[in-house]
């Protein structure tokens, strides 16, 4: 209904293996026009990914694969919106009481001997932004695929009511770009000294 071609391309749901799935090609990187078929496909992947999540174009599923090198910190972002931890950290991040991390395996190609075990955080779309910090003219989202013709603003502000009560990290879900961590994940962090390749900025909540 909106002509848009689109894709979302942040979400990532790395625990889903999709190589059981008889038509599993028609999921790799590719422009389908038919709606229809889209949905379809959705559907067919829908039992295997976290209740309630949206499935945008784009969604991302199994583990990261690809070339790897050089050095990691506990936890690092390798695109904006894509949190990698080494096991280790991850085990203590959780041991400390931070909530609802799942941590992925990746399948990177390291060239280096001793490769460090990085693990994808599979991080849920949750929340909202507020709306007072988006732009007042903005046209709904399409009725049709969902999708949001503004972008992001320059000082985003949550949604207080919508945030989830049971996670210390999770994508926006109007956002998925935008990563939030609680209070508690930020202190955990901090306090187990991880804090060297990834940089937290405060966000107002209202
Ligand atoms: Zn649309």
């Amino acid at each position: 209904m909106c002509d848009a071609i689109w894709s979302a391309g942040s979400d990532a749901y790395p625990s889903v293996d999709l190589s059981q799935l008889p038509e599993k090609d028609k999921y790799g990187a590719r422009l389908e026009k038919n709606y229809a078929e889209f949905e379809r496909l959705c559907e067919q992947v829908r039992p295997l990914v976290p209740a309630g999540v949206p499935l945008w174009p784009g969604t991302k599923f199994g583990p990261l694969v690809g070339p790897a090198k050089g050095e990691f910190g506990p936890l690092c972002l390798s695109l904006p919106w894509r949190l990698l931890m080494r096991r280790e950290a991850l085990e203590q991040v959780l041991a400390v009481g931070v909530r609802g991390m799942k941590g992925c395996r990746t399948a990177m190609r390291f060239r280096q001997k001793n490769p460090p075990e990085l693990l994808e955080l599979e991080l849920l779309p949750r929340g909202r932004l507020h709306p007072d910090c988006l732009p007042p003219d903005r046209l709904a989202p399409c009725v049709k695929c969902g999708r949001i013709g503004w972008s992001l603003p320059e000082k985003p502000m949550l949604e207080a009511a919508s945030l989830p009560e049971d996670l210390d990290v999770f994508r926006v879900g109007d956002f998925t770009t935008v990563l939030v961590g609680t209070e508690r994940f930020v202190e955990a962090v901090r306090q187990l000294g991880f804090e060297q390749d990834i940089l937290f900025r405060e966000l107002p909540v209202r």
